[in-house]
């Protein structure tokens, strides 16, 4: 065959690769939208708080992720940003999420598909009654089989908690060197700011985020008796 002859097929599939990666980011922001409609209405993500990313591909890393200063109660597919592993935007108008720093340290760390981040009541006061503990311990309970890998009740979760900063490349590196030396957690506490956990993929995100903060809630109210 001819060079001439192979070149339509090559052009064809980069445009092909190209179109293939737009439907992911798009499918990525769809799920994305109503994941931060879902969790603001149960409380979690008042106001602008919290952020939430997908990956679109991991070579060359590229996440979908909510652009700072939104009301996720009425968050829109439209408005999610594409960027790279620099968190420079390569899709979408507006500034990525402050936080994006955490987003990426936790993919590079864990291979994670989605990370969710939410600020919510429970996690901002258990990660301030615990923080001279540096953890929340969350035992004994069934729902607990709802984190990637756990069988049993009888699973001892550790929720570790870091100070909150606004200097986000360091507070990433002690991230993500955490999560590197401990490959058990499945997700952790910002002090006085709320929780992080991630998933192999958008489902098994979310299914973290209503373990651990159910978890957390149960431990709330038992140890205030509400
Ligand atoms: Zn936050």
């Amino acid at each position: 065959m001819t060079d001439a002859g192979k070149r339509p097929e090559k052009r064809f599939s980069r445009r092909s690769r190209r179109d293939e990666s737009s439907a992911r980011f798009e499918d990525l922001a769809v799920g994305l939208a109503e994941i931060g409609r879902n969790f603001y209405r149960r409380g979690w993500m008042f106001g602008t708080s919290g952020n939430l990313s997908a990956v679109v591909s991991e070579k060359p890393l590229r996440l979908a992720i909510t652009p700072t200063g939104l009301d996720k109660g009425a968050l829109a597919p439209e408005q999610f940003l594409e960027i790279d592993e620099a968190a420079r935007v390569i899709r979408g108008k507006g500034l990525p999420s402050a936080e994006t720093g955490l987003h990426l340290a936790i993919v590079r760390a864990r291979g994670a598909g989605a990370v969710l981040h939410t600020h919510s009541l429970w996690s901002t006061l258990l990660s301030d009654s615990f923080a001279a503990e540096g953890a929340v311990l969350l035992e004994g309970f069934e729902m607990l089989k709802g984190l990637r890998g756990v069988t049993t009740h009888e699973h001892r979760e550790m929720l570790p908690i870091f100070e909150n900063s606004q200097d986000i490349a360091r507070l990433a590196e002690r991230v993500q060197s955490l999560l590197r030396s401990d490959p058990a957690v499945h997700g952790f506490l910002l002090r006085r700011h709320g929780l992080y956990t991630w998933g192999k993929d958008l489902a098994e995100a979310k299914r973290h985020v209503e373990v651990l903060e159910f978890l957390l809630e149960i431990l709330g109210r038992s140890r205030n008796g509400v």
